[in-house]
């Protein structure tokens, strides 16, 4: 547990505030109860990452960046209430079956393996907004639990309507600047991208 809180502080130091860069913020898990930190945070070396990713955006759009660095505490609290919603949205699915769709969409707070980066500070869970700061279409809220969470489910389905076609592109343009930056994604969530090891 020392070890753990001397890396914890070592790592926090290395923490940059995403908003200084530009960015705009909206620390969902704030608002939500889960996390004491009013802004998102990140390491630099991610940070300046975006900024490159940013250049690859249209003029006039932006990033909206909605978590980054995260604690052990909030992951707890994120997956007691993702644990929840999957209940509700499948009254039908036995233990086994919520307790691996949890795994997918939040990794577990004890875990190394699952961590994805939050906990390092090298995950970005964000969007693309307009110049007016508008979130371009994506198809679903960020956090949705569902298949249309994937970052490529609109390249897989057949027979787009105008709607999806547009879902399908911002979400390339998002792909296109983040990978062409270095960034990596998780395929399960499109809005979940990570630098580094
Ligand atoms: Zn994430």
């Amino acid at each position: 547990m020392k070890n753990y809180k001397r890396k914890f502080k070592k790592l926090t130091l290395k923490l940059v505030n995403l908003a200084e860069y530009g960015f705009l913020v909206e620390p969902c898990y704030y608002f939500y109860g889960w996390s004491k930190m009013k802004s998102c945070f990140a390491r630099s070396s991610v940070a300046k990452k975006l900024l490159l990713a940013k250049k690859y955006l249209p003029k006039g759009c932006n990033f909206k960046i909605w978590d980054g660095f995260r604690t052990r505490n909030t992951q707890r609290l994120m997956r007691m209430s993702f644990k929840k919603r999957l209940e509700s949205l499948h009254p039908d699915w036995d233990s086994k079956k919520i307790l691996d769709a949890l795994n997918v969409f939040t990794g577990l707070p004890n875990k190394k393996v699952t961590l994805k980066g939050h906990f390092t500070g090298r995950a970005l869970d964000l969007t693309i907004v307009n110049e007016s700061g508008e979130e371009l279409e994506m198809g679903t809220d960020f956090d949705d639990i569902t298949e249309k969470a994937a970052l490529n489910y609109f390249e897989k389905k057949k027979s787009l309507n105008w709607r999806e076609k547009n879902v399908k592109k911002n979400r390339r343009l998002l792909k296109g600047a983040m990978k062409k930056s270095g960034f990596k994604p998780y395929p399960p969530e499109w809005w979940h991208w990570f630098y580094g090891k």
